[in-house]
């Protein structure tokens, strides 16, 4: 399960789930200007990472 972390502060969001699939989505980063996304593995779309402090919120593993 991946965890975001923000790296201005120790904000932490856990494990964002697909709620037509219930699958884990997965990170990934999109277009020119890599772009964090979420995005269900089933194809069912994407979402926006989560944002803290102005910026998106990224998985360290
Ligand atoms: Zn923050
Ligand atoms: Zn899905």
């Amino acid at each position: 399960m991946e965890t975001y972390n923000c790296n201005d502060c120790s904000m932490e969001v856990k494990g964002l789930t697909c709620g037509k699939c219930e699958s884990e989505l997965v990170y990934a980063e999109i277009g020119d200007n890599s772009i964090g996304v979420s995005q269900c593995p089933n194809g069912c779309g994407k979402i926006k990472s989560p944002m803290c402090c102005g910026t998106d919120m990224s998985p360290s593993n």
